[in-house]
């Protein structure tokens, strides 16, 4: 655990937690929120690669190793955001993994479960110890007490055959996502979701390399005809966390080419 330098970074810059930052979408995100001038602390179970990362971004930035599944280490990570900058100001909870394609028939328990602790567990301990913070920082002028969003998926909104865990998981995440958005609205700490469909990052490479996606049938299925870039999910992130969505509180916003709109 180590931290960049804060050279040239404004101490009043607003601070953002990313889960899964060393890769794909949690990595265009850091790149996007750092364009924008926020800090952002880089988590990811790989230390060395959050560490490379944010020496990536330049100073200011810090890379911290953490499992979001394992409740120690991400106080530990919360903390040592903490110590660092003294402040949270929004968090993206976005680490995912890849081995989630089986049919049902085949899936075992164990397998079932880590796609749930992945993905659900861990957005749960990030946003309950993340929240715990920014609900007793001060509110800005307008009432506001910073963000959280959750990366749900196309799968929690239609049905994705031999996805059973991760479409489970991912609606999960959008019953989550609205129910600590009701119950942090008076507080103004605001919570959506961010559903993408298809994107073009490794999660998804390892999926078609096992035969589990085909790439031309996604494309020809996709509205836009194409996968989307993690830059152009990253976009969608940053603009929920930042104070333009200051009345948007609950919301699960597809970033899918037009997938969900098909039916
Ligand atoms: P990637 O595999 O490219 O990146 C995910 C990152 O999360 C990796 O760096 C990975 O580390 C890290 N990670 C995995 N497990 C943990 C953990 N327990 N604690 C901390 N970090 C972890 O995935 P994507 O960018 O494609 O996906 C990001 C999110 O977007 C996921 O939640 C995914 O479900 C969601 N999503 C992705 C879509 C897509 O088409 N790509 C579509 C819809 C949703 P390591 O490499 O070491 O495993």
């Amino acid at each position: 655990m180590s931290a960049a330098q804060d050279e040239g970074m404004s101490a009043n810059a607003p601070v953002a937690i990313v889960t899964g930052a060393a890769d794909g979408i949690g990595w265009a995100t850091a790149q996007c929120l750092a364009q924008q001038d926020w800090r952002v602390a880089l988590l990811d179970l790989r230390a060395e690669a959050a560490l490379a990362r944010a020496a990536e971004l330049g100073p200011g930035h810090l890379g911290l190793g953490c499992d979001v599944t394992d409740s120690n280490a991400v106080h530990a990570a919360v903390s040592a955001v903490l110590a660092q900058w003294g402040r949270i100001d929004g968090l993206v909870n976005n680490a995912g993994i890849g081995d989630q394609s089986v049919p049902t028939l085949q899936q075992t328990v164990d397998g079932f479960d880590r796609v749930l602790a992945v993905h659900l567990r861990g957005q749960f301990l990030m946003s309950q110890a993340v929240a715990g913070v920014l609900l007793a920082q001060a509110a800005d002028a307008r009432g506001q007490r910073g963000a959280i969003v959750n990366i749900a998926s196309i799968a929690a909104l239609g049905g994705i055959p031999a996805r059973n865990a991760y479409s489970a998981a991912k609606a999960g995440v959008v019953g989550m996502t609205r129910a600590m958005a009701m119950e942090w609205a008076r507080q103004g700490l605001r919570v959506n979701a961010v559903a993408p469909g298809y994107v073009a990052t490794a999660l998804v490479a390892e999926l078609a390399g096992k035969g589990a996606i085909d790439g031309a049938a996604i494309a020809r299925r996709t509205p836009l005809g194409r996968m989307a870039e993690p830059a152009e999910i990253a976009q969608a992130i940053v603009f929920l966390l930042s104070p333009a969505a200051s009345y948007i509180t609950g919301s699960v916003l597809p970033v899918d080419g037009g997938w969900s709109a098909l039916g």
